[in-house]
């Protein structure tokens, strides 16, 4: 669908001031859903800019982060897209690796430096500015949009499957734009059709009711080993999944998946200097480290606590052990499977003892190649870029896509384009380029206009 693109860019240049000063009240408001600060307060302020939009707001209470809806566009428009972003951010610890204060946006050298710039307060307001844009040159949007922003996405979206239950009668559309994606190591765009699974665990062992001084080893259960021990269990010394069942579960994937997987373009040396690594694991190919990194499901200790860590020594036989897991999942295992194969394994291998609590799911979803969505996507990185993205069938992160998109049946695309390489998201110093939260609009204009238009 022809737009004009000339006046679109005028008007970005026009209040290019404005876009940011708003930017920086974005980032200015703390909203942590980890502990719950400014979630409020940064509710209210994206609903008063969708407000000004002229759009049907509502902000729908939950039991945690509000859920914020909204509504613009023509009813009766031949197609609706729904967007979905996130205002809630992660916590800003460690706070002494800041260079600039967290809740600050600051601007140094072309980059825009703040707790949410990337993830996700640049995406959400890059693409409501977008949607201002469109209106003040081109008229009515293209399209109705029905517009999800929740405030729980870095704590596992705890109540939005319950929230989407309640409301789904409302919630039809053709296609679901999603957050996520961004540029790759050489900025082309990167693009997904979904994401793996998650589920996130805390195991816990527990000894003697307090401390103990450690000459009682002999004949006093350590928990810390106990934990050593089952983890041991997980996964062999050269790093195989050994879970009782688990990786029996996965769908075997056909030649087409495998296909798509060996199409994504992944700049393997600029990864491994980033991370200051000098080979994969395993000692793995290029090809074979792409394999497994999108196909392969994964169990990863995130952290593990017992007894003193602090300088120095102290003897001492800890009363309790602890461990934060996450899971990856990918098609044909769920949370609760894992959840399940986890507690069986233990169980069978005589540690009983062990809690497992689950803090966190979310389940795997992936859309099918081909979908309006998607080419809407690929037609506008042509545009905005003169380029194809670089599409994954499903990125190896996770979001809470299979509520909105699998359970509503709406195909969805991950194509944030904010997001790059050194962006540092859930990190000190979380940035993104002045640039690319300008393109962003454009883009999203490009993405509206075709998305009205391809033929089904
Ligand atoms: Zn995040």
């Amino acid at each position: 669908m022809p737009y004009n693109t000339e006046a679109l860019n005028a008007y970005l240049d026009q209040h290019r001031d404005r876009f940011l000063d708003e930017f920086g009240q974005f980032i200015g408001q703390i909203s942590v859903a980890a502990d719950g600060r400014g979630v409020p307060e940064m509710a209210e302020l994206v609903a008063e800019r969708f407000r000004q939009l002229g759009a049907d707001v509502t902000v729908y209470p939950t039991p945690g982060s509000p859920v914020i809806y909204a509504e613009m566009g023509p009813q009766d428009a031949a197609r609706t897209l729904m967007i979905y972003n996130h205002y809630d951010v992660q916590p800003e610890d460690p706070l002494e690796l800041w260079e600039t204060p967290p809740f600050e946006m600051v601007i140094r050298d072309g980059v825009i430096y703040g707790r949410g710039t990337s993830d996700d307060k640049g995406e959400l307001l890059s693409r409501i500015q977008a949607v201002e844009a469109w209106r003040e040159t081109q008229g009515e949007l293209p399209v109705h949009i029905k517009w999800v922003v929740e405030g729980e996405e870095e704590i596992g979206s705890v109540h939005l499957e319950e929230w989407v239950d309640e409301h789904a009668a409302m919630l039809a559309a053709d296609g679901l734009l999603w957050e996520g994606g961004g540029y790759d190591e050489v900025g082309r765009p990167m693009f997904g059709l979904g994401g793996k699974g998650l589920a996130f665990f805390e195991l816990h062992c527990q000894g003697a009711d307090h401390d103990l001084h450690s000459s009682v080893a002999p004949i006093v259960v350590n928990p810390a080993w106990r934990l050593v021990w089952a983890l041991s269990t997980l996964k062999d010394h050269d790093d195989n999944i050994t879970l009782d069942g688990y990786l029996e579960h996965q769908r075997a994937l056909t030649d087409e998946e495998w296909a798509r997987i060996d199409a994504v373009q992944l700049e393997f040396d600029a990864m491994r200097k980033r991370w200051g690594l000098d080979g994969w694991l395993k000692d793995l190919d290029d090809p074979a480290a792409r394999r497994r990194y999108i196909s392969e499901p994964t169990i990863t200790i995130c952290g593990i606590h017992s007894g003193y860590g602090g300088p120095g020594s102290k003897t001492v036989l800890p009363a309790e052990a602890s461990a934060k897991l996450d899971f990856r999942l990918v098609d044909g295992l769920t949370s609760q499977l894992a959840h399940d194969l986890l507690r069986q394994h233990l169980d069978r291998r005589g540690f009983t003892d062990i809690t497992i609590t689950q803090l966190g799911g979310e389940e795997f979803a992936a859309s099918p190649p081909g979908s309006l969505v998607e080419r809407a996507a690929i037609a506008a990185s042509q545009e905005s870029w003169g380029k194809e993205p670089n599409m994954y069938p499903w990125l190896p992160g996770s979001g809470p896509i299979h509520q909105l998109s699998t359970r509503l049946n709406i195909p969805a695309i991950f194509a944030g384009t904010t997001w790059h390489p050194n962006a540092r998201i859930h990190s000190p110093n979380e940035n993104i380029h002045v640039k690319d939260y300008f393109e962003s609009m454009r883009f999203t204009a490009s993405f509206l206009a075709h998305f009205a238009s391809l033929k089904a």
